[in-house]
């Protein structure tokens, strides 16, 4: 697809929603070439609010250190955690990878979708699919469903993982000298973490902070 529009002489725009600066390196490398890619950050599932700001940061620094083909903007989303609280309500013990992750996912996602047929961007996708933890298939049949419910925008199919993507997001990470978190991202992944049960951490999950998690 991507190299069609190239044969035909066409720059198509694309909105990327980003999870984070260091999956969306290998990203951004990628279709640079292809697109003129804005980067969406929407992320109302992070916590506490001084790690979203740390990466929104992040983000924004690599932007604008990043090799451009064709121009990268950035654009930031609202951070409303309640959001998030919202569709992860009863499925706050669920384990990374289940239903809440699939609810978070489509949250963001339909988002994106919206900001991207309303600003006029001919294609939207995420780079959620670069990490090895997250499930492309899912991510790919939620942002057909988004964009077939929303209209005016169309998804770009992808795991940016395969070819090395992942891979080459460690590498360029290291190059920008990127803040490479240890937990996905809300406080429920922040928890197991910190008991082991996903990542490096061995802390107590008594360290983490309790949280409201009602409207
Ligand atoms: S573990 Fe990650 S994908 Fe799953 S709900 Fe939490 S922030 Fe979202």
């Amino acid at each position: 697809m991507a190299e069609r529009h190239r044969a035909a002489g066409e720059v198509p725009t694309l909105l990327l929603h980003s999870c984070c600066g260091p999956c969306s390196t290998s990203v951004m490398e990628r279709l640079t070439e292809f697109f003129k890619v804005t980067v969406f950050y929407y992320n109302p599932n992070i916590y506490p609010e001084e790690e979203y700001a740390h990466r929104v940061a992040e983000q924004e620094r690599l932007i604008s250190l990043f090799p451009q083909v064709h121009p990268i903007s950035f654009l930031a989303g609202e951070y409303d955690p309640q959001e998030f609280y919202e569709i992860a309500r009863e499925y706050e013990n669920l384990p990374e990878g289940g239903e809440r992750c699939f609810r978070c996912y489509e949250l963001r996602l339909r988002k994106t979708a919206q900001m991207a047929a309303a600003g006029g961007f001919d294609y939207f996708t995420t780079t959620l699919t670069v990490s090895p933890l997250k499930n492309a298939q899912k991510l790919n049949e939620i942002g057909e469903k988004v964009a077939e419910e929303i209209g005016g925008t169309a998804w770009l199919l992808s795991d940016f993982k395969k070819k090395n993507g992942y891979l080459r997001s460690c590498e360029l990470s290291r190059e920008f000298g990127m803040y490479r978190q240890d937990y996905c991202g809300c406080v429920y992944s922040l928890r197991r973490d910190h008991v082991g049960l996903n990542h490096h951490r061995t802390e107590s999950s008594e360290d983490v902070p309790a949280v409201k998690t009602d409207s």
